[in-house]
C-alpha cells in the first residue's frame, strides 16, 4: 500500500504531483514499464493516440488510455485529486473519508468510494497498475 510513492514525502508529492501532466506521466511509465503490447492483439507498436497520453496500436488501431488497466480506470475525478487522495491513504490508510473530504473540499461520498476502491484494488493486486 504505502509502496506506491515510498519514500516520498508530501512536500515532494506535491510539488512533483501538482499538475495532471505529471501525473499522467507516473502512471505512463508505470503502466508500459515493460514497453506498450497491444491489449487487442499483441502488437509492440503504437503511435500516439487522440486523448493526451494514450497510445494507439499502429497494427489494429485500438487505443488505449493511460488510465485503463489502472487504479484510476473510469474514475471521474480530475487525476490531481484522485493523486492527491490516494497519497493521503498511503501516508495513512485509517484516515475516514470524511476526513478526506474535508481536506480536500470534495463531496464525501465522492471521497468514500475512490477510498473503497483504493483499498479494495490495491488489496487484491498490491500495485495501482494491473498485473498483466
Ligand atoms: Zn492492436
Amino acid at each position: 500500500m504505502n509502496k506506491v510513492f515510498e519514500g516520498i514525502k508530501p512536500e515532494e508529492f506535491f510539488s512533483k504531483y501538482g499538475d495532471a501532466d505529471s501525473c499522467y506521466r507516473f502512471l505512463e511509465e508505470g503502466k508500459w514499464s515493460k514497453g506498450f503490447v497491444c491489449n487487442k492483439c499483441g502488437n509492440t507498436n503504437y503511435c500516439s493516440g487522440k486523448k493526451p497520453f494514450s497510445r494507439r496500436c499502429t497494427r489494429c488501431k485500438h487505443e488505449e488510455s493511460v488510465t485503463a488497466h489502472t487504479l484510476f480506470h473510469n474514475c471521474k475525478l480530475p487525476i490531481t485529486d484522485a493523486f492527491r487522495i490516494l497519497f493521503s491513504i498511503c501516508c495513512n490508510p485509517q484516515i475516514s473519508a470524511y476526513k478526506i473530504s474535508k481536506d480536500e473540499c470534495i463531496r464525501q461520498m465522492t471521497c468514500w468510494k475512490l477510498r473503497k476502491k483504493i483499498m479494495e484494488w490495491m488489496q487484491e493486486k498490491g500495485s495501482i497498475f494491473e498485473n498483466r
